[in-house]
């Protein structure tokens, strides 16, 4: 069954050679507090220690190895001013590879830098995301780009799994893993890697209920869209894509379920971090402690929860944490 999806457990295993050394095999802790929650044993798998500050870096390495020579050198593009466009920068430049991100002029310029600082090529354009995309498409046409998009592509979904096959290898009794979801490119990875080894271990897909593009596609049985919505996890944002190729499959194949999680829900996720476990993560990496909190695991353990990204910005990290109490509505921004 699963070896019918576009990614199997070999390009998985696969895609670890060849990002091994490249990125950082990312430690996995036991939470005495969490466990004593829930009553079984829970361990947070800390990929936002990863370079870069985020998962993305694995699916972005393994795509740019994959390019061949002449591919290469003509270098790589993306419009993602987020955490798969700081990956991307990072990689291509680790390969000596040109990576030119494409954003929209409102885009804080803030980003700008660091996306500048981690090496790539920024182009400024229009004025909103789809902008920014049409100058994408531009440059594969025109200049023959490779665009390495941020979640549905076979390789960066190898390249994500990666990450499952640590937490596998670590803790083979895992029960369950608890995994944050948008466009699902971690989640398919993560789920093809550890249901190749463990069939038995639940996939468990994570993400806010304000605009969730993969669970109303779920629900529909095919790729639909949603209105964007601000989040406090604003790295779970943005739609699967209607022609979605390679993540809409997997995730409805191989996850067990897909929970949702309120604003506050999600800001008490992030004070947890803070506060008991000592770790700043982003509202998207949040989101698996925060459904343990909110008492929306259930099934036996040991469990395993990912936290996915660090990339938050402090003001907004220090707003969320000195909040006693849920912020108005724990607006996103
Ligand atoms: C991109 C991202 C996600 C979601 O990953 P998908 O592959 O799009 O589902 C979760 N957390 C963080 C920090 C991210 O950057």
């Amino acid at each position: 069954m699963v070896s019918t999806l576009p990614v199997s457990l070999e390009d998985i295993r696969a895609a670890a050679g060849r990002i091994a050394g490249r990125v950082i095999g990312t430690p996995m802790v036991q939470s005495a507090s969490l466990g004593e929650l829930v009553g079984v044993p829970v361990h947070l798998k800390l990929e936002h220690h990863q370079t870069t500050g985020s998962f993305k870096l694995r699916g972005a390495t393994n795509a740019v190895l994959s390019l061949s020579p002449a591919e290469r050198s003509r270098g790589v593009v993306a419009a993602s001013t987020g955490n798969h466009g700081r990956a991307l920068a990072y990689a291509a430049k680790a390969e000596g590879a040109v990576a030119t991100i494409c954003m929209s002029r409102l885009v804080p310029e803030n980003k700008v830098l660091e996306i500048r600082r981690l090496g790539a090529d920024v182009r400024i354009v229009g004025l909103s995301q789809d902008e920014a995309q049409q100058e994408v498409d531009r440059l594969v046409r025109e200049e023959g780009l490779v665009m390495v998009p941020p979640f549905d592509h076979p390789d960066v979904v190898a390249g994500q799994g990666t990450l499952g096959l640590e937490i596998i290898d670590a803790l083979p009794a895992a029960a369950i893993v608890l995994v944050p979801l948008s466009g699902g490119g971690l989640a398919a990875g993560v789920a093809a890697s550890v249901k190749g080894i463990s069939p038995k271990t639940k996939v468990i897909g994570l993400t806010m209920e304000k605009g969730a593009a993969m669970k109303a596609s779920l629900d529909a049985g095919q790729p639909v869209q949603v209105d964007e919505m601000p989040s406090l996890a604003d790295s779970l944002g943005g739609g699967i894509g209607l022609d979605n190729r390679v993540t809409f499959a997997m995730c409805r194949e191989l996850l067990d379920e897909v929970i949702l999680l309120t604003e506050a829900e999600i800001a008490a996720g992030m004070r947890h971090a803070y506060a008991a476990e000592r770790q700043i993560v982003e509202g998207a990496g949040a989101v698996g402690i925060a459904a343990l909190l909110a008492g929306k695991i259930n099934g036996g353990g040991p469990i395993v929860a990912i936290l996915s990204g660090a990339n938050v910005d402090m003001e907004q990290h220090r707003r969320v944490i000195s909040a006693t109490q849920p912020l108005d509505g724990e607006e996103g921004r």
